[in-house]
């Protein structure tokens, strides 16, 4: 059996126990630690408590569902696996389109290194949009609670999940979803006992609630639950999330919206400049593509292109109350770790409290039933990093990311 395997530059030891890692959509380190004080998460209490190790990390920017993924399945940021965004502005094809796809990953993921080497690997994923890019290459089980009633053995490696969980397909937007997510790695870890699992939930239970609140409570004490029946199974268990949430609203409620494409075409003249939101994705119900990170396009040719143009322009964007960052494209990939072929001109994030929209008649807010919580900019960066195992010292003042998450599990986990 192979001893290390190296993927993106990175060594990962063989497991000798089943590995879990868990990614946390939209899980705020307050979730967690209010679940606790409620004495509605006991397992991950005991976590914090000392039973096993707790860390606070930085997740990637910008601070969204894919990128983060996708750097936790890689080991690596996205200047290396290429995938900045939910939704991207392909400049060779000259079209506005999800990064949904395999063809947009420009590195090979820890999972497909691991079932390539005979492992025995398993992926759940809420939603479907993710299930390619976390499946490339990955011989083994890998299917979506969203379209848990579609699997085939020859597409998912699994078939008749329904059944095996013993759930109806949830809604898209529903906390079903992620308990799904849940439910059927326990099934999996008492009877196929993968080698490693990787459980990807949907943070739609923390788009519409604060951390604390009942409903939240009752969402980590259902993942307490599974988490608790994970490690009687003996697996090495690491929790992180691909970003934090917070509140982006007034205290009347209403949404504070930054519309960008409107002021560029105010100032620039129409459509001179694009705004892109790489928040953007199938399922905005519950947060009307509203994110707290934009890229801005500039026209390929013409005076907008000149540096001192740009440099008037980000000064001008990044003087709107509420913005906090304006970074021009080089600056911007090396701060945040992006491919720069793949960002715009300028890069532009939001303070804490505040989102950017395009132009206010594209957002429909009409199912914003709640006032508006999102994510996208470093207010969001601070993520958990924990597991049920104590962890070898590591030198003071590492820089912990989510995408740390294997290395941890695989290479620096205790054997209880
Ligand atoms: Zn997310």
């Amino acid at each position: 059996m192979p001893v290390d395997i190296a993927v993106n530059g990175r060594s990962y030891r063989w497991m000798d126990r089943p590995l879990v890692v868990v990614c946390v959509d939209g899980c705020q380190f307050e979730y967690i630690t209010a679940a606790v004080a409620a004495g509605a998460a006991p397992f991950l209490g005991r976590l914090l408590a000392g039973a096993g190790t707790s860390i606070t990390a930085d997740c990637v920017m910008p601070s969204f569902t894919n990128p983060n993924n996708l750097s936790i399945v890689t080991g690596v940021p996205p200047s290396v696996h290429g995938i900045c965004g939910n939704y991207f502005f392909d400049p060779e094809r000259g079209e506005e389109v999800m990064m949904n796809d395999p063809r947009h990953l420009r590195a090979g993921t820890i999972l497909a290194a691991f079932s390539q080497a005979g492992a025995k690997v398993a992926v759940i994923t809420a939603k479907d949009k993710l299930r390619k890019l976390l499946g490339h290459r990955m011989k083994g089980i890998c299917f979506s609670s969203e379209k848990a009633d579609q699997v085939t053995l020859a597409e998912n490696g699994i078939e008749n999940v329904l059944d095996r969980v013993g759930m109806p397909v949830p809604s898209v937007y529903s906390a079903a979803l992620s308990e799904f997510v849940f439910v059927a790695g326990v099934k999996l870890m008492e009877r196929e006992r993968p080698d490693i699992m990787y459980l990807s939930t949907t943070d739609y239970i923390q788009h519409k609630a604060a951390p604390g609140t009942s409903v939240a409570n009752d969402f980590y004490a259902m993942m307490d639950r599974n988490l608790a029946r994970l490690d009687e199974l003996e697996a090495t268990i690491v929790v992180t999330a691909d970003h934090g949430m917070n509140a982006k609203h007034g205290a009347d409620g209403q949404p504070n919206v930054i519309y960008l494409q409107d002021k560029l075409d105010a100032w620039l003249g129409e459509s001179t400049a694009r705004v892109i939101l790489p928040i953007t994705d199938p399922y905005v119900v519950h947060h009307g593509a509203l994110g707290s990170f934009a890229l801005v396009y500039l026209p390929a040719s013409g005076a907008q292109r000149a540096p001192a143009a740009q440099g008037e322009l980000a000064e001008k964007i990044a003087a709107i109350p509420g913005i906090e960052t304006v970074l021009a494209r080089a600056e911007a990939a090396a701060r945040f770790e992006l491919p720069p072929d793949r960002i715009g001109d300028l890069v532009v994030v939001s303070r804490m409290d505040t989102v950017i929209g395009t132009s206010r008649d594209r957002h429909d807010l009409s199912g914003l039933d709640v006032p508006l919580r999102s994510h996208g900019g470093t207010s969001e960066q601070k993520v958990p990093l924990l597991v049920n195992r104590g962890i070898a010292k590591q030198p003071d003042g590492r820089r912990w990311r989510n995408f740390d998450a294997f290395d941890l599990g695989l290479n620096l986990a205790r054997s209880a």
